[in-house]
């Protein structure tokens, strides 16, 4: 099969390599279709690493993913050949303390598509645990499959936020995941919901999937701009999805007394100096988000009934071949990039 091998900080080869083979009776072969460019993707594309995660050996990247069934092991009966799924990348152990309380997502041992050593999608072939592709029904495409994984951490951030009815919200990035935190919010019945960016084709994005308002950080203060939208109260839930240092600290600033912040944006920067006196005085809740656990299943519910739109957020497409190129569209093109897709 041909894959997409990173071999080092921006040293990527189109290779052939020998088709995976189903060797659990539980797993099945899935012929790849369309998987989207994640932000971790691109950034061990440019970096070689994410925190603890090193590219030691070559690696095949994408982690978003769908693709048809095209064999299955003895055991599988929820599949057939044919079949449209979307892969959850993250296989757990399946036997730990979080594991078994459901919180998969925290397994120590999880083995997630591009996570150094295990290797991803940018493949053509690709053998998974059936238990872990979920069926697509007709009127949900293989691109809006790949793109349940996005959908999935805002949903799983919206959920731990407990994004309430009439609640309002503040969503600083307006990124892939700052839009599925938006979609998801409203899908929970949030009200007012203020997107914040610095790009103004993703503000206009984020109007029309459901912002009532906008502001463009490179021109307004953000924490004044939403401290007037909501009459000096404040935002009931935050989410941090752009991963910044001064988001960080604004997200204590605009949130509500009693608000909660969602932390769902990894940046470069792991320490960020914050008020503790506000988190302490406002009574802040502050919730980290890692991935999902059994969301899935939710999120192509809300794709299937037309609740998120998520085809709007594909800007560009690539065949395997250009995987490069599709690569290096959100750095050199931020502008106009939310999710870069490619076809395989
Ligand atoms: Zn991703
Ligand atoms: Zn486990």
């Amino acid at each position: 099969m041909k894959a997409a091998v990173l071999h080092g900080i921006r040293d990527l080869r189109i290779e052939e390599l020998p088709d995976p083979k189903i060797e659990r009776e539980d797993d099945v072969l899935v012929r790849i279709k369309a998987v989207g460019v994640c932000g971790s993707d691109v950034h061990f594309y440019t970096h070689g690493r994410i925190g603890d995660f090193v590219v030691e050996k070559p690696l095949i990247l994408g982690h978003e993913s769908a693709g048809v069934v095209e064999e299955v092991g003895k055991g599988v009966k929820n599949l057939k050949p044919g079949d449209k799924v979307a892969l959850e990348p993250g296989i757990p152990c399946r036997k730990c303390e979080f594991c078994k309380s459901g919180r998969y997502n925290l397994c120590p041992d999880v083995r997630f598509f591009a996570a150094p050593p295990v290797d991803g999608t940018f493949a053509e072939y690709v053998v998974h645990p059936a238990d872990f592709c979920y069926k697509l029904p007709d009127n949900v495409s293989l691109e809006e499959g790949a793109m349940l994984e996005p959908l999935s951490v805002g949903l799983h951030g919206a959920i731990l936020g407990g994004v309430k009815p009439g609640d309002e919200v503040a969503i600083l990035g307006s990124g892939p995941i700052g839009l599925m935190a938006l979609q998801s919010a409203r899908s929970m019945g949030a009200g007012k919901v203020i997107c914040v960016d610095l790009y103004p084709f993703r503000l206009d994005l984020a109007q029309r999937l459901g912002a009532c308002e906008t502001i463009n950080a490179g021109e307004m203060d953000t924490v004044e701009a939403i401290m007037e939208l909501t009459n000096g109260r404040g935002v009931d839930v935050v989410f941090e999805t752009a991963g910044a240092g001064i988001t960080s600290q604004q997200a204590v600033e605009i949130a509500r007394r009693g608000g909660t912040i969602v932390h769902i944006g990894l940046g470069s920067q792991e320490a960020v100096p914050t008020n503790i006196v506000k988190i302490i005085f406002k009574e802040l809740k502050l919730q980290g988000v890692h991935r999902y656990a059994n969301i899935y299943p939710r999120a192509l519910e809300l794709i299937s009934s037309g609740d998120v739109d998520v085809r709007s957020m594909i800007t560009s497409r690539y065949p395997l071949d250009r995987v490069e190129e599709a690569l290096r569209e959100p750095i050199e093109r931020p502008d106009s990039t939310v999710k870069v897709m490619v076809e395989i």
